[in-house]
């Protein structure tokens, strides 16, 4: 599936926003550059949606394998870090 408005190929996520922001059933999907263009809102606003979904589990969001990052960033209790706060 491609963006209707620019061409580019999109993911999952762009598939996802698109249809959080328009329809949940539309056939008419944009990248999220094009998302934040027509719904007037930075493009980051709109990833930090994408995350906020895919955080709550969302089926639109798969989980990513690039986006475990945060979960790696939970304190662990193999490295005690007491300065770390
Ligand atoms: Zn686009």
């Amino acid at each position: 599936m491609n963006c209707r408005r620019c061409g580019k190929e999109l993911n999952m996520d762009d598939v996802g926003l698109s249809r959080k922001m328009i329809h949940r059933a539309t056939i008419q999907c944009f990248c999220v550059e094009c998302l934040a263009d027509h719904f007037e809102l930075p493009a980051k606003i709109l990833y930090e949606q994408i995350e906020r979904y895919r955080a709550a589990g969302c089926s639109l969001f798969p989980p990513a394998p690039s986006s475990r990052l945060s979960m790696q960033r939970r304190k662990s209790p193999e490295s005690p870090n007491p300065e770390l706060k």
